[in-house]
């Protein structure tokens, strides 16, 4: 059975102050420990107040980017080892709007992934098509295409460390979610993917989330579908109570599983 995890990606919001309420209220609200990896990525100023903030809580710490090499003349990034000093768990790699606004490539995101892991940090892959790309039909080759060249390298054994996270680019901060039918489609895709790539035993083991516009109100169906294992959620997590209870609901949907429900 896969833990879900639910992750919140503040990109760019937030000073010091802001991000120490939030992850308070974020802390706060799930002071009995919830059978979901919880995860927030701040932006790197914030990192140190948050990590304070959260301390011997159910959270952890993530960071939203990192450089592959270890330390060297890259100015305006920063290291793994930078962020593992700070408490980081878990790195966000390929994100749509680095792909889109930084033109990361996907042979940039393969050294990131490789260095997460090298690391002993968890990496979260993100992949997912434009709106153009799936009125062509192009969205499994999109996604196929991302999956491969990220996890290129890797063995069977650093592909059960790696989580993936499916987000169609058209449902990011659009209000407009995939449906549960589509996100499902696009999971049972991946996961037949990851089987072809490790072996279907890794393949049931790693988490996939979705991302996309998921809100406290869309959360439950989502997460009803087998194939989706959690969220990556970006405006809903600057709210402690609207994360709280996407959390709740992961929490939820994983005893359902556990039951036999889902
Ligand atoms: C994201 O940033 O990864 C994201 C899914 O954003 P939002 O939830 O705002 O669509």
């Amino acid at each position: 059975m896969r833990k879900p995890v639910v992750i919140g990606n503040r990109k760019m919001h937030g000073t010091q102050a802001e991000a120490r309420a939030l992850a308070a209220g974020v802390r706060d609200g799930l002071k009995r420990k919830p059978p979901v990896s919880v995860v927030v990525c701040p932006p790197f100023t914030a990192l140190p107040v948050v990590a304070q903030t959260i301390a011997n809580s159910a959270i952890e710490l993530g960071a939203q980017n990192c450089h592959w090499d270890p330390s060297g003349a890259h100015t305006g990034e920063i290291a793994i080892p930078m962020l593992a000093e700070l408490g980081c768990r878990w790195v966000l790699v390929g994100h749509s709007e680095r792909r889109k606004e930084m033109g990361e490539t996907d042979e940039q995101i393969n050294r990131k992934v490789q260095a997460v892991l090298s690391h002993a940090l968890v990496p979260v892959l993100c992949v997912g098509e434009t709106a153009e790309e799936r009125r062509q039909g192009l969205t499994f080759t999109t996604v196929e295409g991302q999956l491969r060249a990220g996890l290129a390298g890797l063995t069977a054994d650093g592909l059960a460390k790696v989580v993936l996270a499916y987000e169609p680019v058209w449902a990011i901060g659009t209000g407009v979610n995939a449906t549960p039918a589509q996100a499902g489609e696009v999971h049972g895709y991946v996961r037949g993917l990851v089987s072809e790539l490790s072996s279907k035993e890794v393949a049931q083991t790693v988490p996939i989330l979705y991302g996309g516009s998921v809100k406290a109100d869309n959360a439950e169906s989502l997460m009803a579908e087998p194939e989706i294992d959690g969220a990556l959620v970006g405006g809903a997590s600057l709210k402690a109570p609207e994360f709280i209870a996407i959390v709740k609901k992961a929490a939820a949907s994983s005893g359902a599983v556990r039951e036999g429900r889902r």
